[in-house]
């Protein structure tokens, strides 16, 4: 099967790594003997709906969010009529924040959002920084942890009843105070964690993977066969114990 990816503002949004979340499920797709074919979309490109499975968008500073916040806006119709359709989108950091309502910068510079999450985005005086343990429940049952890196101005406020990727065990999350982290709404999902995210979290990409291939096939996500997975859960260990160690949220 081919997967098809629409990697967004890649020349724009993609410090921290974020390259590396692609590597990584186009990896893990070919082990199950699936192409993942990635295309840039970038600034003044069309989004056209229903011919990409999985969009990504990665983090960025405050500068590169003011420089694609306006262009992400010509595209919100198509992404949402995307993700209405059953398309799957990863959005990081600085994405997750364009993906609310809006984001107040570190400088009170307001950027329009595209409301396709639940929430709404300031930046306070303090970054948080730091390693980050959360539990998810993205499957009824099937908890996991999800480690990773944050590094945000951003106190990111989800709206009542909007749910969250997960709760914070070690970190800051969504604004170091709610206990959360991240958004979900169906096959969105956005989040603070980069580092990248998805080499030390493999059950994240899987779960990304197989509501991918649901999409392109119009059938239901599957689990995808287990892989071994030895150094990512080394990797997953060790991220997790770096958060640990800094303790609870603060
Ligand atoms: N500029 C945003 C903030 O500081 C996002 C940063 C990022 O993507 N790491 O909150």
């Amino acid at each position: 099967m081919n997967i098809h990816v629409g990697h967004l503002y890649p020349d724009y949004l993609n410090i921290y790594a974020d390259r590396g979340n692609i590597a990584v499920l186009s990896r893990r797709a070919a082990w199950r003997g699936h192409d993942l074919e990635v295309t840039a979309i970038g600034l003044g490109d069309d989004v056209v709906a229903g011919e990409h499975d999985l969009y990504y968008v990665g983090g960025g500073q405050d500068r590169e969010q003011m420089l694609v916040a306006e262009d992400l806006l010509l595209k919100a119709d198509a992404l949402r009529a995307a993700v209405d359709g059953g398309a799957a989108l990863l959005a990081v950091c600085g994405g997750y924040q364009l993906l609310g309502r809006g984001y107040r910068g570190f400088h009170g510079e307001d950027m329009p959002g595209i409301g396709l999450l639940p929430l709404e985005t300031v930046a306070g005086e303090k970054r948080m920084i730091g390693d980050v343990l959360l539990e998810c429940e993205l499957e009824p049952g099937e908890r996991r942890t999800l480690a990773g890196f944050e590094n945000h101005a951003g106190r990111t406020r989800l709206d009542p009843g909007a749910e969250p990727l997960g709760r914070v065990l070690s970190g800051f999350g969504n604004d170091g105070e709610s206990g959360y982290e991240g958004c979900r709404n169906g096959r969105v999902i956005g989040t603070y964690l980069h580092g990248p995210l998805l080499p030390r979290n493999p059950w994240l990409a899987d779960w990304l993977l197989s509501q991918a291939l649901a999409h392109r096939t119009g059938g239901e996500a599957v689990a995808l066969d287990p892989l071994p997975d030895r150094l990512e859960q080394e990797a997953h260990a060790v991220s997790a114990e770096r958060a640990r160690d800094r303790g609870g949220k603060r």
